[in-house]
């Protein structure tokens, strides 16, 4: 008896999101998928402990109360309706294609950027369309166009793999032009410049995403949120999971949000030795982006990326090599310590 393959079309149909190489022992300098070189802020040891200590016999709070009551003091919001939680961004970006885009329908990304919206949409059996940026970065008035079929935008800001900004009132010409809500996904933002936060205010076609893996060190933890109007995180909460955070990460990400001083410093860090890198990095001879973000973008005008990358990889130092399909490819480089950072700097001076 032959059985038919059980699973939605769509699956059949699509490819797999690959995440960056996290490599489980061994002594890599890791430099590949933007994690936080620091420890996270010591007041979320303290959390998760005394959480653990009361015991974990019950089931956490299905909402997050105490964080989104501190995020939106911390955040400056209106109020904790303003905020759904979830088991890191990546759980709120797949809670937001399921709440608005289903079969047959579109979402938009700018491209390069962050592949998993693609696998959102696919996972649907939606389909996706991307606007490339210009050479410099910028993002044309075509991000904003009509398509009757449009559900959702997204729009990492800043950008990976570049670590650029689009301004927010870009972003909200974008918001006003669009047929559909735009997500700006601020996974870097505490890094930038600007954000855009306040235009959840202005418009309730905006979703603002967040997490605490890059700037609050917390990429172990899963934790991240989502900040719309009260509306429109009503609807959003109909489809989460009934317990998708669990009680120590609520504790813990309760006790990082909190951490302003923590955070402040952190990032002064991460910047100061951001700037380093691009200088270093220039002064090597490769093109680099300027970043608003915990990583750089650099490109090489005549040595292979590819190479680059397998020689730093052969001497423990990893860093994220990216080819994008009729575009190019090139090095993105998490910003690590001073030290880790000299330590690739060196062996690039080597390579090349
Ligand atoms: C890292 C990253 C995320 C994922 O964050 P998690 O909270 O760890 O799931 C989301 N968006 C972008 C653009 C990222 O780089």
């Amino acid at each position: 008896m032959s059985r038919s393959n059980p699973f939605r079309p769509a699956l059949a149909k699509m490819q797999p999101y690959v995440p960056g190489e996290q490599p489980q022992g061994g002594k890599f300098i890791k430099l590949n998928t933007n994690e936080n070189p620091y420890p996270a802020p010591p007041a979320v040891t303290e959390a998760i402990k005394s959480a653990a200590t009361a015991g974990l016999q019950r089931y956490p709070d299905p909402v997050a109360s105490a964080f989104r009551r501190r995020a939106a003091e911390v955040l400056d919001l209106p109020g904790p309706e303003w905020i759904l939680a979830g088991n890191g961004s990546d759980e709120i970006l797949t809670i937001l294609v399921r709440a608005m885009v289903g079969e047959g329908q579109r979402l938009r990304l700018p491209y390069p950027s962050y592949i998993l919206y693609r696998t959102l949409a696919d996972i649907q059996g939606a389909q996706w369309e991307q606007t490339a940026f210009s050479p410099d970065w910028q993002l044309p008035a075509a991000f904003g166009h009509s398509d009757d079929r449009l559900r959702l935008a997204f729009l990492p800001n800043p950008n990976s793999p570049s670590g650029t900004v689009i301004p927010p009132d870009q972003v909200l010409q974008f918001a006003q032009t669009l047929p559909c809500p735009l997500v700006v996904d601020e996974a870097y933002a505490d890094f930038a410049d600007t954000h855009c936060l306040d235009l959840v205010r202005q418009s309730d076609q905006v979703f603002v995403t967040r997490t605490l893996s890059k700037s609050y060190a917390l990429a172990g933890l899963r934790f991240g949120f989502v900040v719309a109007q009260p509306h429109r995180i009503a609807e959003l909460q109909k489809i989460k999971d009934s317990y998708n955070c669990d009680t120590l990460s609520i504790a813990a990400a309760t006790a990082a949000i909190g951490s302003t001083e923590w955070l402040a410093d952190n990032v002064a860090k991460i910047r100061a030795t951001r700037g380093r890198m691009e200088q270093r990095l220039a002064e090597l001879g490769f093109h680099v982006t300027p970043s608003q973000a915990n990583f750089v973008w650099c490109q090489h005008p005549d040595k292979s990326h590819k190479l680059i990358y397998e020689h730093l990889k052969q001497s423990q130092i990893l860093v994220r090599y990216m080819d994008f399909p009729d575009w190019g490819d090139g090095l993105r480089i998490s910003v690590g310590t001073d030290d880790q950072a000299d330590a690739c700097l060196l062996m690039l001076s080597q390579v090349l």
